[in-house]
């Protein structure tokens, strides 16, 4: 017998589980098919940053607000543990100083909430920056810190308790024929379908995904060992690498000259599009990353060498009292080379939404939203 629901879901990453609770809050009956025993895509395996300052100005910078309001709500609600503590991007030369004291004069105009520290500034405010040749740094009181393993190992059971969301782990979505679902040995009926099935291009759509221009993208990513009890890192730690790396700061006429100096001087970094940043878990370990490798087919080997860079470039700013490395792994997620995200209907009924690229937590929320307002209209 066929079970029936409004909205069917595929994946339960945090773009599947951001839609299934934009479905279920509009009180619609849902189901999230999950092919592995529990999530371990890219949603598991990153730093966990709602990161709006990374989003360029305009829509995507709204997306992201929109979103984190979402995030608090649903954290509070699900009573998820959570860092509200911010961000510095931390400048330790005069061309990191020069965008990063550009960004605050012009970004608070376009809706960005940040401003210029001194070093003496920062260093009251956090004590795991690196004091030597610190300049200062562009401080926002935005970003959030998820601990991504915990936060979708706990999800699922919330919008199962709060909301009544059905869940099928170890069940792979095989075919979409609305209203018809088969998913492992289960046939189910829904009204409509949202997929979000991450950095599988090959399994539902394939000649959609095939001609969507979508890429996969690789990152290498570390993490200490818990830190001593009651150390905390405070504000997320970006520094003048992660300036050449989010659009938002394309708006800095002195982004030019920082960019040029680090080809010159740093290119292996560019190389292997590397940047530093650093969070803090739940458990008080600090997840470290990361690099960047492009295209469809995916290197499964580290390289010791990217780990290598990474580590060299976060201990320069990063002051932490246990930087023993206890895990590393891989991550990747898809990516459009132009557009922010995808949104794509390959049949009546049905939506792919995939795609966020290296922002998926900041934007997760805000996305489905938006996605369930296009399907109710
Ligand atoms: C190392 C790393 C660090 C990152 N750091 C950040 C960060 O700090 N902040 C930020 O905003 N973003 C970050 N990102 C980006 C973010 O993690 C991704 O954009 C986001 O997780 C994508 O979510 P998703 O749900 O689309 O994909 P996934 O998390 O990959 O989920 C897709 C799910 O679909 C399932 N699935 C696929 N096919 C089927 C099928 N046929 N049937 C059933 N299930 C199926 C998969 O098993 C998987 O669980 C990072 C990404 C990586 C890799």
């Amino acid at each position: 017998m066929e079970q029936r629901v409004d909205i069917a879901i595929v994946g339960a990453g945090i773009l599947g589980l951001a839609h299934a609770y934009a479905a279920a809050k509009r009180g619609l009956r849902v189901v999230v098919f999950e092919r592995s025993l529990r999530a371990s895509g890219a949603s598991v395996r990153n730093f966990g940053l709602i990161w709006p300052i990374g989003q360029p100005h305009g829509t995507m910078h709204h997306v992201a607000i929109r979103s984190r309001a979402i995030w608090l709500e649903v954290l509070r609600d699900a009573r998820l543990p959570y860092r509200p503590e911010g961000s510095f991007h931390l400048a330790y030369r005069e061309d990191e100083a020069a965008v990063a004291r550009e960004f605050s004069e012009l970004a608070p105009a376009l809706g960005y909430e940040c401003e210029w520290l001194d070093a003496a500034a920062v260093l009251e405010r956090s004590s795991a920056v690196r004091p030597e040749g610190l300049v200062g740094a562009l401080w926002s009181p935005v970003e959030l810190t998820v601990d991504p393993r915990l936060t979708l190992a706990s999800l699922p059971a919330y919008l199962r308790e709060r909301f009544g969301v059905e869940f099928r782990f170890g069940c792979a979505v095989q075919i979409i024929d609305l209203p018809l679902i088969e998913a492992g040995r289960e046939r189910w009926m829904a009204d409509q379908t949202i997929v979000c099935s991450g950095d599988d291009f090959e399994s539902l759509f394939p000649d959609v995904y095939g001609q969507s221009g979508l890429t996969r993208v690789k990152l290498q990513m570390l993490r200490t060992a818990p830190q001593p009890d009651g150390w905390r890192l405070g504000p997320a730690l970006a520094a003048g690498l992660t300036f050449r790396f989010y659009p938002s700061f394309q708006i800095c006429s002195t982004l030019g000259t920082l960019k040029q100096r680090i080809a010159q001087q740093m290119p292996e970094y560019d190389r292997w599009d590397i940047h530093g940043l650093v969070s803090q878990t739940a458990q008080g370990e600090l997840t470290l990353g990361d690099s960047h490798e492009y295209g469809v087919c995916i290197d499964i080997f580290n390289k010791e060498e990217i780990d290598s860079l990474i580590l060299r470039y976060i201990r320069g700013f990063l002051n932490a009292p246990e930087m023993r490395i206890a895990q590393r792994w891989l991550g990747v997620y898809a990516k459009h080379p132009e557009k922010p995200y995808l949104s794509l209907e390959p049949a009546p009924g049905v939506r792919i939404v995939t795609s966020p690229g290296g922002a998926g937590m900041t934007l997760s929320f805000g996305i489905a939203a938006q996605t369930l307002e296009a399907m109710a209209s």
